[in-house]
């Protein structure tokens, strides 16, 4: 494969946890590159890898082998401080977790990724974090901090953080799992926006085939191996693709 072609690409990469008997293989070999500007969804059984694999291409957890590159980048050569900055500058998160910081209200928490990088949004961004808080329904309670909001809503406060900066690159893990579902189609087509109108790369880890249909690529994990590599498809033929290897495995 085109190296360039790529904003994050794994090369080999093995990830286990615990050691020689008690060896958890939470990923195997795996060999699979996000293409820059593409809307890629990642899917896979329960305990297939898929959080495992978004942690370690943001940098968030070691590979046991393999190569991690973002961009050009040997993530797993840079010093702690080298990945903090990329991270910091380059790229979004929306985990599982959603990691807001209980102490600050929604807005602050908004603007936490340009406060850590010393700036202050410009009046573009300014304006584009508005919109997001408006289409994702976050306006009137831009002063509330975390613990008075629902899951919905800090969900959807990691997904206005994640793609406040505009950032080259988003790691989504389950970002519509505790919305419903107008609310999960309004946050998708957001993602799928981000993709088509700003060249924003997107991995989105997803278990509903509707979502997944909304990317433009569709990896498939089954026990820490990538099994199979689908382009843009219908939720039905993700649905049935996802039957047919359930049924083989
Ligand atoms: P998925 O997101 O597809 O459900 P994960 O990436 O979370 O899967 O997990 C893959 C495998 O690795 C599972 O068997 C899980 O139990 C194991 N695993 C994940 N994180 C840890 C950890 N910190 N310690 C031990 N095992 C782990
Ligand atoms: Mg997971």
């Amino acid at each position: 494969m085109n190296a360039s072609e790529f904003i994050a690409r794994t090369s080999g990469l093995t990830k286990s946890y615990g050691s020689d008997d008690n060896a958890v293989h939470a990923l195997s070999d795996v060999t699979v590159g996000f293409r820059t500007g593409e809307f890629t969804a990642v899917m896979g059984p329960s305990g297939s890898g898929k959080s495992t694999l978004m942690h370690i291409l943001a940098g968030l957890d070691s590979a046991t082998s393999g190569s991690v590159h973002l961009g050009s980048t040997d993530i797993t050569r840079l010093k702690d401080d080298e990945l903090t900055l990329l991270r910091r500058r380059r790229i979004g998160f929306v985990f599982q977790a959603f990691n807001l910081v209980p102490t600050l209200d929604v807005r602050s928490n908004i603007l936490l990724p340009f406060d850590l990088d010393g700036r202050k949004p410009t009046a573009d961004e300014s304006a584009w974090i508005d919109r997001l808080l408006d289409i994702l329904e976050l306006t009137p309670r831009v002063t509330h901090r975390p613990h008075e909001l629902s899951g919905g809503q800090q969900q959807r406060v990691a997904i206005a953080r994640a793609l406040a900066s505009r950032p080259e690159l988003i790691f989504a893990d389950e970002p519509t799992g505790n919305l419903d579902s107008r609310t999960g189609r309004e946050v998708l087509t957001l993602l799928s926006a981000a993709s088509r109108d700003f060249g924003q790369s997107i991995a989105m880890v997803t278990h509903d085939p509707v979502a997944a249909s909304y990317a433009d690529r569709v990896l498939i994990l089954a026990d820490g191996r990538i099994v199979r590599e689908l382009g843009h498809s219908s939720a039905e033929e993700i649905s049935r693709i996802m039957l047919s290897l359930e049924r083989a495995a």
